[in-house]
């Protein structure tokens, strides 16, 4: 039974040190209470302690590791029911489905563009994460073979493994190494024989239910045999029914703290149409709420790239903006006679102007300055972007070192602050740049120095 705040403030040492990141003993122990961090945060905490607590700190949703070690993909670990209320943690796995019983171009076609069909989007690679092997006729030795061709294509893949045969999956499993597949799936009909080989594998199984209630249940049997780490598939091959499952899990496991469905889901949007657009439908609904790995039938770029983006906006820290490190970034090899430009380090800022800078051609000196994520209005308006910090930064940066002028280009919309940045820089002139991004490029190839 999950802990009081106040009553694992009672195995605490009360000394508010300060060690585990939070202020006083009370306050971590609230978090503690809340999931939302762990217990071994603080370091003088008794293993005995750890264990204890372990229930009430363990986050309502489990958290699932699927492939090898620290390079493993992470499923589960939610805390929240909605993304503004704290953050989502661990993004929805994209996985594309192979089979057995699919032509070898079939499958080269899949594993090559899991490989190619990557994404470089404000400083993170986007891609698919899992590869789905599917058992599709029974025939072990076909099975395990193509596990290993995934494995040699595609090293960066964690895997599902999909078979009705239990010899098959553990088979698959031992190919597989430490590199520890999801398996799919126990089922009412195999649940013994499925739970025997998650446990001598040590990788986490899929309960496979006909129903909401079903999965549940088969949940509680399998969680009875000793097994923990356990992802739900509640049959739903219907929109509307996997889109009423997935939120009452969430609801289930977050508000009511259901033991049973307390784990992240696998849901298959290939099976629920043969509509490539629908089926790129189905997955963004899914993705939003709430699942916890989606199984495409194939990938590609034009349904890829959008879930991906989707993905992304829903799992980032709304409370904690998108970075960049505070530096001078030279752009197209600049040298002493090259423009200086000054921007905020809000992370869409930076990749959409130094991509502008970029596609200009001119060789360019772009300076970005810690402004705590904000963007360049927002930041001014804050005062995190004003005539003197700009001016403290630009002294203690070594930009003046690298060029012979001291022309400093700021953005448009910081206009209204010239004059004052003229006060305190007195050795620059202050040229005014494009309000819009898009306008970089032309400004920048008539730039003259002033
Ligand atoms: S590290 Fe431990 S003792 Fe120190 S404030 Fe945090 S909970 Fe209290």
């Amino acid at each position: 039974m999950a802990l009081t705040g106040i009553e694992i403030l009672k195995m605490l040492p009360k000394t508010n040190c300060g060690e585990c990141g939070v202020s006083t003993c009370l306050a971590f122990a609230m978090k503690v209470a809340a999931g939302q961090v762990e217990i071994g945060a603080c370091p003088y905490v008794s293993e005995e302690v750890k264990e204890k607590v372990g229930e009430a700190s363990a986050p309502p949703v489990r958290t699932i590791k699927i492939g090898k070690g620290d390079n493993a993909f992470v499923i589960g670990g939610e805390t929240c029911l909605y993304r503004h209320e704290k953050r989502f943690e661990h993004p929805t796995g994209i996985a594309v489905l192979v089979r057995t019983d699919m032509g070898e171009e079939d499958i080269a076609g899949r594993l090559k563009r899991f490989n190619e069909l990557h994404y470089d989007r404000v400083g993170l690679v986007l891609k698919a994460d899992l590869i789905a092997v599917n058992d599709a006729t029974g025939d072990e030795g076909a099975f395990t073979s193509l596990v290993g061709h995934v494995q040699d294509e595609c090293p960066d893949a964690a895997l599902i493994l999909m078979s009705e045969h239990a010899g098959c999956l553990a088979a698959g499993a031992k190919a597989c190494g430490d590199n520890k597949p999801l398996l799919y799936s126990a089922t009412r009909e195999n649940s013994d024989a499925m739970a025997e080989v998650a446990k001598e594998a040590g990788c986490p199984l899929v309960v496979s239910g006909e129903s909401l209630g079903d999965a549940a249940e088969l949940s509680e049997q399998l969680q009875g045999m000793g097994l923990k780490d356990l992802v739900l598939d509640t049959g739903a091959r219907t929109i509307r029914a996997a889109f009423e499952d997935h939120v009452a899990i969430r609801r289930a496991s977050i508000r009511h703290k259901y033991k049973a469905l307390g784990f992240p889901s696998i849901c298959f949007p290939c099976k629920m149409t043969e509509d490539p657009m629908l089926e790129a439908m189905v997955s963004s609904v899914l993705l939003a709420k709430y699942a916890g790995i989606i199984v495409l039938s194939d990938l590609q770029g034009d349904i890829l790239f959008p879930l991906l983006l989707e993905r992304l906006n829903i799992f980032t820290d709304p409370q904690r903006p998108m970075v960049v490190e505070e530096n001078i970034y030279p752009i197209n090899g600049p040298d002493e006679n090259s423009p200086v430009l000054i921007t905020c380090n809000f992370s869409l800022t930076y990749f959409i102007v130094s991509g502008e800078v970029e596609g200009s051609k001119v060789p360019s000196w772009l300076l970005i300055k810690d402004t705590e994520g904000l963007s360049v209005l927002t930041a001014w308006a804050a005062g995190k972007f004003s005539a003197d910090l700009i001016a403290m930064f630009i002294k203690k940066s070594s930009i003046a070192d690298k060029v012979n002028h001291r022309n400093l280009i700021i953005p448009g919309y910081l206009a209204s602050i010239k004059g004052e940045l003229e006060e305190e820089l007195p050795d620059w002139k202050i040229q005014v740049g494009p309000r819009e991004a898009s306008h970089i490029s032309p400004f920048l190839r008539e730039w003259q120095p002033g």
